[in-house]
């Protein structure tokens, strides 16, 4: 096979190769993003069961201010009391102090069960930062498991990276654009062998001339369908 199509051969194995890293490195970008994802829900979470427990010490005050309120008013009306001397005016404020007595029981009852439920918010508040920390946790081993993973395999990117200079570096600058271009046109694949005859990588079928060209290896001969760099089957020396 002319020096050149061994080359190519090697060439685009290496770029076979070189996709399959890049596609690995591409599939860190996500798995990050889920670590970090991880983080923030829990820490939206934590905010949450704060917000909430905000608003319970909120409406306990209320209700505690109320039944103080609610108390005064009471004390007022019982001194009232002493001083009316119509018996509808007495009857009519002994009514008054009974709603203020119920009221109040009311709110009291609100306080109690607001206080109850404090404790449960503080509760979910605890949880919900052992959680945080939990997921923090994860997420910086699972990045540092990304980080080590992507050291790795950056460095076997720049390896074959480098190898490919090497090995594109004999081939006529020509040659070289014109499997650059056919690489990137063709989803990364530039040289197809010939199978029986056909291109492998579309599958047409060459004028029996042109195969016989491909297989002398004599020559760079493309695929008159898919324009691809054909090559005869060889096993090709080590890249
Ligand atoms: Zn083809």
């Amino acid at each position: 096979m002319h020096p050149d199509l061994d080359r190519l051969v090697r060439a685009q194995e290496i770029d076979r190769v070189l996709t399959g890293t890049r596609g690995r490195l591409e599939r860190l970008a996500p798995r990050r993003k889920a670590a970090d994802d991880g983080v923030a829900s829990a820490r939206l979470a934590l905010e949450q069961a704060e917000a909430h427990a905000k608003a319970v010490a909120l409406a306990r005050r209320t209700a505690e201010k109320d039944v103080e309120t609610l108390g005064e008013q009471e004390r007022k009306f019982q001194t009232q009391l002493t001083q009316v001397k119509k018996n509808e005016e007495y009857t009519a404020l002994l009514h008054e102090i009974e709603a203020a007595k119920q009221k109040r029981s009311e709110r009291e009852t609100a306080v109690l069960e607001t206080m109850d439920e404090e404790g449960r918010a503080a509760a979910a508040i605890a949880a919900a930062k052992a959680a945080l920390a939990a997921a923090e946790k994860l997420a910086a081993s699972e990045q540092s498991t990304i980080a080590a993973e992507e050291s790795v395999v950056r460095a076997e990117e720049q390896a074959l990276a480098a190898r490919r200079d090497a090995v594109l570096a004999d081939l006529p600058p020509a040659l070289r654009a014109r499997y650059d271009r056919l690489l990137g046109a063709k989803r990364g694949v530039a040289v197809a062998v010939l199978e029986k005859d056909a291109c492998a990588a579309c599958g047409s079928h060459l004028p029996p001339q042109k195969a016989i060209a491909v297989r002398r290896g004599e020559g760079v001969v493309e695929c008159p369908d898919c324009g691809r760099i054909l090559v005869p089957v060889t096993v090709p020396s080590t890249p």
